[in-house]
């Protein structure tokens, strides 16, 4: 990872070179939003293209889907969504900003006032400068806070800082003490970030955007913009079992745009109001069904070779295959290994159905984040929608109809037996537990499910932080110069090549560069430029990633090479338009 990359630095650069906009900006901008210029576009196609050719074109066991943005508003009854996609929310007493509770923190050391009292702690707790912060500064970054509009309540706060330093190290600790001196120890957090008044309880807010289908705004026509691409892919489960040749293991994949009325979106395109997703469910048998076909479930315990998926597989190791594959995508869209992390959620922060689930998290300027997460989900998904549908989410197994027809009673009441008393262990219902099986010796079951899903624009943000570079350098006549260079794998690259004419006032030289791009845009995206020096040129390119330039001389009209230029090592090699081409080829694979 290029260490710390400035935010500021990067968003410019994005806006300067036509990456990303402000939605709406010339009316003051609207929070949340963000428009992709012409190479920001570019840029998240190829993420999107990058990833439906991995999950999708080059797989024979995923399909495809684009389903639209609302739907019947049911479906979010039966996901679940209209009762529990909510985030805690709290509402400042004094300044009234909104804000997720659980983002309180962040926002703070984010603000003037966070970074101030941060300043303030560097060589420890300073009693009288921080008394000294409330009778200036803070009067501008944090009004509200009762020890800056109190003095007796100041004068209480010093002594405890100046008593017990040890309890007051944190931003966070500081101002809690500032903002309710007289607490005592172990108050909650509570203090607005933004002016110090006093926040709220949490409550929940829904975060789906609504609104209504047709010409009457009444109740019963509201409607939702999806809040994820996933559910569309349950709801269409039946059809695409019914239409396409799959069979279980499968997947479903679909991109498309989701909307969350964040409460609070922050750290540029990272949480947005509205975003793309790239989602796959990826149906499995259960691990009775897998059982009887096989005659045993191989888990991660057998140390299993992930390559490629075999019948005998059970939810664990599929669930692992998906998390493989996924790091193998990300490492291949130009994130190294070394950059991001696999945090497995603990079996407290998982949803009550869930039996797993990885965050693939990034060191992003602003902290590690989740860049996308890998859910083992159960058959919760599908067996919801059968629920409030009353439509059967089941798939009849051949496979598994015939190994069922080769068990005689004994065989059946024992696998029941034993099933049985598993679920039960597992806290789950006997009653469900004999009519899943009653269905499976039919050949029938709700398959389970991996879900790997992933937000383009985090992917994208995660690629433009991971390629920014300024780099010092020294040019041929031993002057200091530099650079601003975007290190972009060749994949996600928004041009892949770009051409130039060494002169532009000499026909044959121009008409000839003029061709080689021509051919090369029929098949990439290529960028021409003929004005400036070649090095203006260049470092154009550069800060918009080009992997290659080529500048067309007289040379080339003597033996057919042209010069190509590495962004990276800056070095230059004379090669025919056809090995140009192979070697382009060979890293766009
Ligand atoms: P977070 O905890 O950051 O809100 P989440 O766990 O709710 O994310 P999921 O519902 O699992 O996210 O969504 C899957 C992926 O969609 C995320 O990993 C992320 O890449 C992307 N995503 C989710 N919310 C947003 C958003 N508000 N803006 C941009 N991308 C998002």
């Amino acid at each position: 990872m290029i260490a710390n990359t400035n935010m500021d630095t990067l968003t410019s650069l994005c806006k300067r070179r036509g990456f990303i906009f402000h939605s709406s900006e010339i009316y003051g901008g609207i929070n949340g939003f963000w428009d992709y210029g012409p190479f920001g576009c570019e840029m998240k196609n190829n993420i999107k293209k990058a990833w439906w050719d991995s999950m999708v074109r080059t797989r024979e066991d995923v399909v495809g889907l684009d389903a639209t943005i609302i739907m019947h508003p049911s479906v979010w009854k039966a996901s679940g969504h209209l009762s529990t996609f909510s985030d805690p929310m709290c509402t400042c007493r004094s300044c009234k900003k909104l804000m997720r509770a659980d983002q309180v923190g962040d926002i703070l050391l984010d603000g003037d006032a966070g970074k101030s009292l941060a300043e303030l702690l560097q060589g420890g707790v300073d009693a009288a400068k921080i008394a000294g912060w409330c009778k200036g500064k803070a009067k501008g970054q944090a009004p509200n806070l009762i020890a800056v509009q109190n003095a007796d309540a100041l004068t209480l706060a010093f002594h405890a800082l100046q008593d017990h330093p040890e309890k007051f190290a944190t931003v966070q600790a500081v101002y809690t003490l500032l903002a309710k001196p007289d607490a005592g120890e172990g108050t909650p957090y509570l203090a607005c970030p933004y002016c110090g008044g006093e926040l709220t309880e949490p409550r929940p807010f829904n975060l789906m955007f609504k609104t209504v289908v047709g010409p009457v705004d009444n109740a019963e026509n509201v409607a939702y913009l999806r809040p994820e691409t996933a559910q569309a892919i349950f709801a269409e489960f039946p059809n695409i079992v019914a239409t396409s040749r799959v069979s279980v293991p499968f997947g479903i994949a679909q991109i498309g745009k989701s909307f969350r009325n964040e409460v609070t979106p922050r750290n540029y395109t990272f949480r947005s109001r509205e975003f793309e997703q790239m989602e796959l469910e990826f149906f499995i048998r259960p691990d009775e069904a897998v059982e009887l076909i096989c005659g045993h479930v191989r888990t991660m315990k057998d140390n299993p070779d992930l390559s490629t998926p075999q019948t005998d597989w059970g939810w664990e190791i599929w669930h692992k295959y998906w998390v493989e594959q996924r790091k193998a995508w990300i490492r291949r869209v130009g994130l190294p290994e070394a950059d991001f992390t696999e945090y497995w959620q603990k079996p407290d922060e998982l949803a009550h159905y869930a039996r797993a689930c990885v965050d693939i998290e990034y060191q992003f300027p602003f902290g590690l984040q989740e860049l996308e997460g890998i859910a083992a989900r159960s058959d919760y998904d599908l067996s919801q929608h059968q629920l409030h549908s009353g439509k059967s989410m089941e798939v009849f197994d051949e496979e598994l109809k015939a190994a069922v027809s080769k068990m005689d009673d004994a065989a059946k009441a024992a696998f029941t037996e034993k099933t049985v008393a598993d679920w039960v262990a597992r806290g789950k219902d006997e009653e469900k537990a004999r009519k899943f099986l009653d269905s499976l010796f039919q050949g029938r079951y709700i398959p389970h499910v991996i879900e790997p899903s992933s937000g383009v624009d985090r992917m994208m943000l995660a690629l433009l932080c991971n390629a920014y570079d300024e780099q010092k350098l020294t040019d041929s006549k031993g002057k200091d110069d530099s650079r601003i260079v975007l290190h972009f794998s060749p994949v996600v690259a928004p041009v892949k090549v770009a051409v130039f004419p060494l002169v532009k006032n000499k026909p044959e030289v121009y008409n000839k560069a003029r061709e080689v791009f021509e051919y090369l845009r029929k098949r990439v995206a290529a960028f021409w430029d003929e004005g400036g020096a070649i090095g203006r040129r260049y470092r154009r390119q550069d800060e918009i990633g080009t992997p290659w330039c080529i500048t067309v001389d007289f040379q080339t009209l003597e033996d057919g090479t042209f010069t190509v230029r590495d962004r990276d090592s800056m070095g230059q090699e004379r090669m025919t338009l056809q090995q140009f081409r192979d070697k382009m080829e060979e890293a766009l694979l």
